[in-house]
């Protein structure tokens, strides 16, 4: 057997120098600080499934190749991170209502049987529905919801989603206003909910505050300690339900105001485990135990 490495490269998989069970991965670029396979690793060691999870190191000019590589191995399938969400759109055969909707992907699930089929599919958006459901009792079917960030990946794919599941209506926010012009064009044209687009000036944003209750920071504001705030805190109430995307660190500064303000809040590690969660139920057909995902990470 191969030595156990804490990251493979695509030459690792071109001359097969993997554990014989590494059968699922996460792949991109950077790789090393994934928390991905601890979770499914705990989970599919409490199942018995005798199979691993594995981190691959994936350059955009590799992609395909590694793609190709997974499926000749008999990989059931991968996650997919920065940067190769859009860009592994093209390797698939085929997509799932919800990655054609997000115009991204973060799951690909081989077909065995079939060795052409590559099936893209994102589970991002259903994985954030799950974890404001769980940790803060809240719906977006119905809701009221402002998206911060909303014209970056996960941002457009939680945008997408809301939609898909019938909030009431959304307001998409980003610096680059352009980004959710387009975003909010494409949504109105789709569906029902009324769809506005903002950039991420104070009175646009206290506008929105005053007319939404469920606010998500998918902006990358939050991670380091000298990062600005994403939103005016003085426009939140203790009607607003927070949510951050951001789980390193576990209470961003937006958190932390929030809180003081009375509002409900919670960061982004229960989507980490709700999408990973979703993405197992893609490859082996059987829902994880989340509580043993959850306890991976601790
Ligand atoms: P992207 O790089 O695709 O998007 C980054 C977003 O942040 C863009 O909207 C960008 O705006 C905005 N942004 C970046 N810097 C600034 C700034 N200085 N001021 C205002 N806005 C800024 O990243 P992702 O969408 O992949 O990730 C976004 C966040 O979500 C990250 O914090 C990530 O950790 C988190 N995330 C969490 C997940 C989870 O499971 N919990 C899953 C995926 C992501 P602009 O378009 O103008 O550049």
């Amino acid at each position: 057997m191969a030595e156990r490495k804490n990251v493979y490269t695509v030459a690792d998989l071109r001359v097969g120098a993997l554990p014989n069970r590494a059968k699922l991965a996460v792949i991109g670029a950077p790789i090393a600080h994934s928390r991905s396979p601890q979770m499914h690793q705990a989970a599919l060691d409490a199942l018995g499934v005798e199979l691993e999870y594995i981190r691959l190191f994936v350059e955009s000019e590799e992609l395909g190749e590694a793609v190709a590589l997974m499926r000749e191995r008999g990989f059931r399938g991968c996650n997919v991170t920065i940067p190769h969400k859009l860009g592994v759109i093209e390797l698939c055969s085929e997509l799932t209502p919800e990655a054609e909707a997000m115009g991204a992907v973060n799951t690909l699930i081989f077909n065995n049987e079939n060795d052409e089929a590559v099936r893209g599919h994102n589970t991002d958006g259903s994985g954030l529905e799950a974890a404001l459901r769980e940790e803060l009792g809240t719906e977006l079917a119905g809701a009221r919801v402002l998206i911060l960030g909303a014209g970056g990946g996960a941002g457009k794919a939680v945008a997408a989603h809301a939609q898909l599941v019938g909030c009431a209506s959304l307001w998409v926010s980003n610096r680059t206003k352009s980004k959710v012009e387009e975003l909010a064009a494409v949504l109105n044209e789709r569906g029902s909910t009324c769809v506005q687009a903002i950039g991420n000036e104070t009175h646009e944003l206290l506008a929105a505050l005053a007319e939404v209750d469920v606010v998500i920071n998918a902006t990358s504001l939050g991670m380091k300690p000298e990062d600005a705030l994403p939103l005016p805190v003085e426009g939140l109430t203790q009607r607003h339900v927070v949510y951050d995307a951001i789980y390193s660190p576990p209470e961003t500064a937006l958190l932390r105001a929030a809180k003081e303000r009375g509002a409900k809040v919670a960061n982004g590690l229960s989507m980490l485990i709700h999408q990973g969660a979703l993405s197992f139920v893609c490859w082996l057909g059987t829902k994880p135990d989340v509580a043993v995902m959850r306890g991976a990470l601790d």
